[in-house]
């Protein structure tokens, strides 16, 4: 069976733009590929964060994926530093990646400027543990968004390289096309992230969810409730694009355009249909919260069977490059 991967980073809360952009796509992967799921922990490391909120952020992320909907008897979900092939293969593939590519990604760029303050040479050399992260699993199918695609370009010319300098090796990764959105935040500006402090966490309650709502940015021109508005300029339509039925999305257009319908009308209709989708979310995420065991055994589980291929992977890697265990054991 073709094998996919991806990962998601323990950066913060998860948040409906991390359940649109890539969970509800999980789900559907898992259906068709072999799937290793992993929470990415090394790269949060980018970030510096602090280490007992990594830790909690690392299992609430796993829940969350969980939660919904990613079947451990079907994916195989890890937490990546349980693997320690990961540095190591980025460790060989650094020595391989020119450092005029590494120059080119625009995440450094952008991610300098959030951090000025803490670009460190785990920001510049990312994309090389992303390239690690696929090909360990000789992933041949790998979901990636718009903002990821010059990583996977760097990560197939970097497969390239390996393969031509060393022989054959590894599968280059195809990107799975994928219906993926990009959601916006509750600026209505930016993509919808927890460091921008524009989200709607997945975990929250309807009155939570309802609260933040209120501060959503709407269609600008709309000054009054009496003012006709544009649904096609607001965010809060877009939204209503991802959770709402066709009926009920005709039916505010209509209401919107014609002024018959009140902004807090229509953010109240989406905080239920919202909720539609969040709250059995919820329910499963504190099921799991009441059974931290059972959390363990799943990562400790989905850990041994990712460093079992991983392994196999880096077994042929250490020959290929020249890196032979002495005679008579030693890894
Ligand atoms: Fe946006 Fe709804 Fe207000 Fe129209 S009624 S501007 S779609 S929030």
């Amino acid at each position: 069976m073709v094998r996919t991967m991806s990962g998601i980073q323990p950066t913060g809360d998860l948040h409906i733009g991390n359940y649109l952009g890539a969970l509800v796509n999980w789900v559907e992967l898992q259906r068709r590929y072999e799937a290793f799921f992993c929470v990415v922990d090394l790269h949060a490391l980018t970030q510096r964060p602090e280490p007992a909120a990594l830790q909690r952020r690392v299992r609430e992320v796993a829940i969350g994926i969980l939660a919904s909907g990613v079947d451990p008897d079907r994916s195989t979900l890890f937490v990546q530093s349980h693997v320690p092939q990961h540095t190591e293969l980025a460790w060989v593939l650094n020595c391989l990646v020119p450092l005029g590519d590494l120059n080119r990604m625009t995440q450094f760029k952008d991610k300098s400027a959030q951090q000025p303050e803490n670009i460190n040479a785990g920001l510049f050399t990312y994309p090389v543990l992303q390239a690690a992260d696929i090909v360990l699993y000789r992933a041949e199918r790998v979901p990636v968004g718009e903002d990821q695609e010059q990583h996977l370009e760097l990560a197939r010319e970097t497969v390239r390289r390996f393969n031509h300098v060393y022989g054959d090796t590894f599968p280059e990764p195809q990107v799975v096309k994928s219906h993926a959105p990009r959601v916006m935040g509750l600026d209505g500006e930016s993509k919808m992230s927890k460091s921008r402090n524009n989200e709607i966490g997945l975990f929250e309650t309807a009155e939570e969810t309802m609260h933040k709502l209120r501060s959503a940015k709407t269609d600008p021109a709309r000054l009054r409730r009496t003012d006709p508005g544009n649904p096609q300029v607001c965010n809060v339509f877009a939204w209503h694009g991802f959770f709402s039925p066709a009926a009920q999305r005709a039916e505010i257009d209509a209401g919107c355009r014609s002024a018959a319908l009140g902004c807090v009308d229509c953010k109240k209709a989406l905080a239920q249909n919202l909720e539609q989708v969040k709250g059995p979310i919820r329910e499963r995420a504190a099921a799991l919260r009441a059974h931290p065991g059972r959390l363990d055994e799943i990562l400790a589980a989905g850990a041994a069977k990712a460093r079992a291929a991983a392994e196999a992977t880096m077994t042929l890697v250490r020959e290929r490059i020249g890196l032979r265990a002495p005679r008579g054991g030693g890894a």
